[in-house]
């Protein structure tokens, strides 16, 4: 049976290299269908948090990554949180003490140190060459009859090495003699998190170990344990690193890299979900558009490049956009009407002003957050001021005042005002009479009349933006700060 997992450690936010690695994971179980398990990798005690927990498993259900086992979501192989599961560490840890593959260290930390640096001066690997690896039963006793504090180390052979075929990699090999004894006990009887994980996936019968490139050194480590334990391995595949545009490692100083940030900056999770899906995976097409559903249907593991994916954050903002136009369109109304009620652009009985105004401005906006400015740009500039910015002056400074001076008279005269009243016929009616009255046409007559009316000289269609505004100053909508 495929079983796969995701485990994070709770000691911070889900990053976005995280939340592609549960994705792919969760992606092959879908594709496959095998099962998603979560497990919480809390074995750093004074780094993990229940906070950080929480905001985990909130951002993974945000993307709709639901688990079928795990926090929340109960199973047979529980518990799922590594700090509930000690006993079975001890249990595991004792066996391969009986078996010999594991053996107590008393060295302390000053000793180690010292076989260090004298590794360190005669350059050679800094692998421990400690003597309680070939000690005899008469010195361990008398050690643990004084009660000097012993960790617990792995026999790594002295020789020869492993090779695993990495779904992602290919084949991936490393020489033993790189390795030294590794400590899978702490002397205050914490077990060592690569001793953990192996224990974990063996006993929750995981099937294929997906995770990040970084973890690559563990796999050696984790699979020396396998054998030891006689388990079988899974299939392991390691995911490249998620890359700033400079090719640098993703990170803070590069902007968002949470998931929760980019919820907050109003972004969708099925846009998340298709981008991060893009880091590293496509289908062969040209196509980059894809929902969850359809991801599910389309990914293959096999698919999933094995160099480094960049982070744009350009692109996903993009990506964004086309998932928000995507959405039925009461949705989006919904969505952005929302929004501007939040901010409070809008008033309770703005009636149809919404939807007329999301027709107009939405494919200027790519994250909701930006309906704002879009919407305040529309708004920024009173009707029938002739003022027009200093640089559009200068653009149209001959044709302005012509224009401005008639418009002025229609204004005063209420005549361009009961046309607007009309509705979309009446301003028709009136830009042409209008055109007429002063033997202009096209260009001439309206960008002038753009910028006379709307203060711009681009914007959305100009007699649908014109009725908005006129119809903004009567269902009491108020221009936000322009930004
Ligand atoms: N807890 C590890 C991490 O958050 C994951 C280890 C694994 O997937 O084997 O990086």
């Amino acid at each position: 049976a495929i079983r796969v997992r995701f485990a994070p450690s709770p000691t911070g936010n889900l990053h976005v290299g995280g939340a592609r690695t549960a994705l792919f994971n969760y992606l092959f179980a879908r594709s496959k269908g095998g099962k998603f398990l979560l497990r919480i990798e809390d074995t750093d005690l004074d780094r993990s948090t229940k906070e950080s927990e929480d905001a985990v498993l909130r951002d993974l259900s945000w993307l709709g990554l639901d688990w079928d086992e795990g926090p929340g979501a109960g199973g047979n192989y529980g518990p799922y949180r590594q700090s509930e599961r000690n006993a079975l560490y001890k249990q595991y840890a004792d066996k391969l003490v009986q078996s010999g593959h594991v053996y107590p260290c008393f060295c302390s930390s000053e000793e180690l140190e010292k076989m260090k640096e004298t590794a360190k001066l005669k350059q050679l690997p800094p692998v421990y060459a400690g003597k309680w690896a070939s000690a005899t039963e008469t010195e361990v006793q008398d050690e643990l009859a004084k009660g000097t504090p012993y960790t617990y180390r792995f026999r790594v052979p002295k020789t020869g090495s492993l090779k695993i075929n990495d779904l992602i990699r290919g084949e991936v090999s490393w020489n033993f003699d790189t390795l030294g004894d590794f400590v899978i006990m702490r002397s205050n009887g914490q077990p060592v998190y690569n001793f953990c994980v192996t224990v974990d996936d063996a006993t929750m019968a995981i099937s294929h170990v997906i995770r990040a490139e970084e973890h690559l050194p563990n796999t050696l480590r984790q699979a020396l344990i396998y054998k030891a334990l006689g388990f079988p391995m899974p299939i392991f595949a390691h995911v490249s690193l998620i890359l700033a545009p400079d090719r640098s490692k993703l990170s803070k100083r590069h902007g968002a890299t949470s998931v929760g940030q980019f919820k907050e900056m109003g972004f969708l999770p099925e846009a998340m979900v298709n981008y991060l899906a893009l880091l590293g995976w496509g289908d062969g097409t040209e196509n980059e558009f894809f929902t969850l559903e359809q991801l599910v249907d389309k990914f293959t593991i096999e698919r999933v490049n094995k160099s480094g994916a960049i982070f744009d954050s350009t692109k996903l903002r993009w990506m964004n956009g086309q998932h928000l136009r995507s959405l039925p369109s009461e949705e989006l109304i919904k969505l952005i009407g929302e929004r501007w009620k939040i901010t409070g652009i809008l008033t309770e009985s703005s009636g149809s002003f919404v939807e007329e105004a999301v027709q107009l401005l939405k494919d200027g906006i790519d994250v909701i957050t930006d309906a704002d400015k879009a919407l305040s740009n529309l708004l920024s500039y009173p009707l029938y001021s002739t003022l027009a910015s200093p640089e559009s002056k200068a653009v149209l400074e001959d044709k302005l005042s012509e224009v401005a001076t008639s418009l002025l008279v229609a204004y005063d005269s209420g005549e361009f005002i009961s046309a607007l009243e009309e509705g979309s016929a009446g301003w028709q009616r009136w830009v042409k009479s209008f055109g007429k009255s002063l033997k202009r046409k096209g260009k001439s007559l309206f960008m002038p009349l753009r910028v006379l009316l709307t203060g711009k000289l681009h914007g959305p269609e100009m007699g649908s933006g014109v009725l908005l505004i006129y119809k903004a100053g009567k269902c009491g909508v108020v221009a936000p700060e322009s930004q």
